[in-house]
């Protein structure tokens, strides 16, 4: 029997907000544990919530960003549980009327043409606390709880169960990942869990319109995993109900170190959270004069973006994907063709030398030492005649080492090209007289010596003639 897959994605996204979503404590990573704290994240009683209007601002971007609707009466709710690092013994989120509804994005895979993935929800919710176990007071079997994190603003997004591959489970993702680090409302750093996903994976007989039952794999913390982890679990599945076995419902883990996913508890086992409208806080009512402020002080997004790249600027789709990589890339490639004109030329040199050179100095486009302008200064050098594009790498280099301008160093260093003829005709005709023998070939038929002239005369001029006007003068002493 062949199989489809079935993948539904839940993602948290830690929110760059400076404070917390229901107080006024920083939010601030690796901080002296519990030095973030008051009354309102340590649920102490009495203490009485407050939400983050910048919480509510960021969830609204998001939502718009990714084709929801706001609702217009949102509410918070109490999920009530048990656990050492949640103080209050619920977590403040969402359940019914979340803020962010009904969205979709589009993806593309490889080879495959463009899919629409529904959003079923975006809604806010509340960090919980962390373990910290070891020696915290001479002792290693220490544990202690530290609250900082505790009160943390989230968004949870849910997707439908529209995915069908891992793949296509990966280009969602990255997508959303893009969007919330464009709009600047999350760091997206999934190592750090500020970006983190659970994946809901079921299985049925292709052509089957049930869905299988699902398994969900927890808190996986990058791309790659995220792949991993559903390609194991399919499979699992798969031969499972192969060897006549049923899938349970469950929650898993999955382990990076041997690819594989391992169950944590049942749906037996699974929390009944009890979810109530949380009296302490009001409803949250959205007008749609704030909707609409919001969208107007959306930046372009990135989908937006690479449309305007092809059609306003001519480039090609895979240059405008990899432009708009990241939303500082993008700008800084459309600096450069303010400053220059020519998106054709500027995109390869960013896509090239820019991104090799910040590879290779592990460093960002935020902080790039060449500036946009003058990278626009150094291609004009080279549209002018001024320099040899063989040249301008190396100028690049001497401009990412010392900040100078590239008609500076190339002035200090010399590195004019050389387009007057007379002056190449003197170095070619030095280098056919110390080389009669090249010449009686060349003249003779063997027409592939041609390339050692260049050469030659291209290291005698110490790479400065300029290439055009040493073929063509070269073409004509030689037929002579
Ligand atoms: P819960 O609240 O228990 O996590 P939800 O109904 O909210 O359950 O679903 C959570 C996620 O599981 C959603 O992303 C949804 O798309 C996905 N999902 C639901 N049913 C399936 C299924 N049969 N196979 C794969 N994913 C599923
Ligand atoms: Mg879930
Ligand atoms: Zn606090």
């Amino acid at each position: 029997m062949r199989y489809q897959p079935v993948i539904g994605l839940e993602v948290h996204v830690q929110l760059l907000t400076g404070t917390k979503i229901f107080c006024g404590c920083s939010t601030t990573f690796g901080a002296e544990p519990n030095s973030q704290t008051c009354p309102v994240c340590l649920g102490l009683p009495g203490a009485l919530p407050v939400l983050n209007r910048k919480v509510m601002e960021f969830a609204i971007k998001a939502g718009i960003s990714t084709n929801c609707s706001i609702t217009p009466r949102s509410i918070f709710a109490r999920k009530n549980y048990f656990y050492p690092d949640l103080p209050k013994g619920y977590q403040i989120s969402q359940f019914e009327d979340p803020i962010c509804q009904h969205g979709w994005l589009d993806i593309t895979v490889e080879g495959e043409e463009t899919k629409r993935i529904g959003i079923t929800r975006i809604h806010m919710e509340e960090d919980a606390g962390k373990l910290v176990h070891g020696d915290l007071s001479g002792r290693d079997d220490d544990s202690g709880v530290d609250l900082n994190r505790a009160c943390t603003p989230l968004l949870e997004v849910v997707s439908e169960p529209d995915l069908r591959s891992s793949d296509e489970a990966v280009s969602y993702l990255k997508q959303l990942h893009q969007i919330v680090t464009w709009l600047g409302i999350c760091d997206g750093n999934m190592e750090e869990g500020s970006f983190r996903c659970d994946a809901n994976v079921s299985v049925m007989p292709v052509g089957s319109d049930t869905f299988g039952t699902r398994a969900e794999i927890k808190n996986v913390n990058s791309f790659k995993f995220v792949k991993q982890a559903i390609e194991y679990e399919i499979l699992r599945q798969i031969d499972l109900i192969e060897d006549g076995g049923t899938v349970v419902q469950e929650t898993r883990l999955f382990d990076p170190n041997s690819g594989k996913t391992r169950s944590m508890r049942s749906k037996e086992e699974a929390h009944d959270y009890r979810y109530f409208p949380d009296p302490d806080l009001v409803p949250l009512v959205i007008g749609d004069d704030w909707i609409e402020r919001s969208r107007r002080e959306l930046p372009e997004l990135p989908a937006q973006r690479r449309q305007r790249f092809m059609n306003e600027l001519g480039l090609p789709p895979y240059d405008t994907e990899v432009l708009t990589a990241s939303r500082a890339l993008a700008d800084y490639f459309e600096a450069g063709v303010t400053a220059h004109g020519n998106a054709k030329g500027v995109g390869n040199w960013v896509m090239g030398e820019i991104t090799r050179a910040l590879n290779d100095s592990g460093t960002t486009i935020e902080n790039c030492p060449v500036t946009p302008v003058q990278l626009a200064e150094l291609l004009k050098l080279i549209d002018n005649g001024t320099i040899s594009g063989k040249i301008a790498k190396t100028v690049f280099d001497e401009m990412w080492k010392s900040g100078k301008a590239p008609q500076t160093i190339v002035e200090e260093q010399g590195l004019v090209q050389v387009s007057d003829s007379g002056a190449i005709e003197g170095i070619i005709d030095e280098i056919m007289a110390a080389n009669a023998g090249q010449v009686e070939e060349y003249r003779s038929g063997k027409e592939k010596v041609f390339g050692f002239f260049v050469g030659q005369v291209m290291k005698a001029s110490k790479g400065k003639a300029n290439p055009s006007v040493v073929n063509e003068l070269l073409l004509n002493r030689l037929k002579e």
